[in-house]
């Protein structure tokens, strides 16, 4: 790490107390932005901080949707994001005239959004989940008949082991994760044999049926850190790796070939996070209407699980 980087991150923790703001960050940031948070998590643990957080900033290194979560949940904070056109192509798979034409040819069926979507989408879901609570949202949502949107890998993987409920899947996949295949794991795995596959529900089925284990961010942060095993491929976002190897020191961490890289979870750059917070930019705004539904299907996925 340069001068420059730590003078940066000093001159943004001094900002950060002056104007009352939590930094709140995704695995996928950047090292040096994961660094300078107050919090680093997945999508679920990230919304659970914006809504209990009392600050009266909120500053999200993340993408679009996560940064309208936090002003879903906690309207009355200022939500600032770094780079706003950091959007995310999985959530824009799913449109919002496209989910009410598919509630019109499924009239019976309940819309379970993952937590990758517009918050447009999210307001016209019956309820949100993320890829750590996907399978229990689903089978507690009431109903035989499920549209799982927008990730058909996530909905996928869920729905084979669901009982007595039938699962209308989305056309929708993350880019990044779609990349990570049975090929560029074992390109790293003849090299490394003994090492442990533990892959993103987002990946390819072909991929989540032969992984050695299957979790959200979290949870493959949880399960190395846990681990006895001492070698991992871990199929998932490449910034993901910062947290584990804080987390289990020692173990030796391998992505697959090529690199899974999310391009616009990189756009938040330390220069950039110091200039919203010093000239109070690039507020995040969602009309009320559509925040007020978004909160309550927000909230009936936090009264589930
Ligand atoms: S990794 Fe995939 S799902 Fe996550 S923000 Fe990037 S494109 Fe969206």
């Amino acid at each position: 790490m340069n001068m420059e980087t730590r003078e940066l991150q000093r001159e943004i923790q001094r900002l950060k107390e002056e104007k009352n703001a939590i930094i709140l960050a995704h695995y996928y940031q950047r090292p040096e932005v994961q660094d300078i948070a107050d919090f680093v998590g997945d999508s679920l643990e990230l919304s659970y901080k914006a809504a209990t957080a009392p600050h009266s900033t909120i500053l999200f290194c993340g993408v679009t949707f996560m940064a309208e979560i936090a002003k879903i949940l906690a309207p009355d904070k200022k939500v600032l994001m770094p780079y706003p056109g950091a959007g995310c192509i999985l959530a824009d798979m799913a449109l919002p005239k496209e989910v009410e034409e598919a509630r019109e040819k499924h009239p019976g069926a309940k819309v379970v959004a993952y937590v990758n979507t517009h918050a447009q989408v999210k307001a016209l879901a019956d309820i949100i989940c993320t890829s750590a609570n996907a399978r229990e949202v689903m089978e507690k949502t009431p109903g035989e008949e499920i549209i799982f949107l927008p990730d058909k890998n996530l909905g996928a993987y869920h729905a084979r082991s669901l009982k007595g409920k039938k699962v209308i899947l989305w056309d929708g996949y993350c880019p990044v994760h779609q990349t990570i295949t049975l090929q560029s794991i074992e390109r790293v795995k003849t090299r490394h044999p003994q090492a442990l596959v533990v892959v993103h529900p987002e990946c390819p089925p072909e991929v989540t049926e032969k992984a050695d284990f299957v979790g959200s961010t979290s949870q493959l942060v949880r399960f190395i850190a846990q681990s006895q095993a001492k070698s991992f491929i871990v199929g998932t976002e490449e910034g993901t790796l910062h947290q584990i190897a804080k987390k289990a020191p020692g173990k030796e961490l391998l992505l697959p070939d090529p690199v899974p890289l999310c391009h616009q979870m990189k756009m938040t750059t330390l220069e950039r996070v110091y200039k919203a917070l010093q000239e109070d930019i690039y507020q995040v705004e969602v009309e009320e209407g559509i925040r007020k539904e978004a909160e309550r299907a927000i909230r009936r996925m936090m009264e589930l699980s």
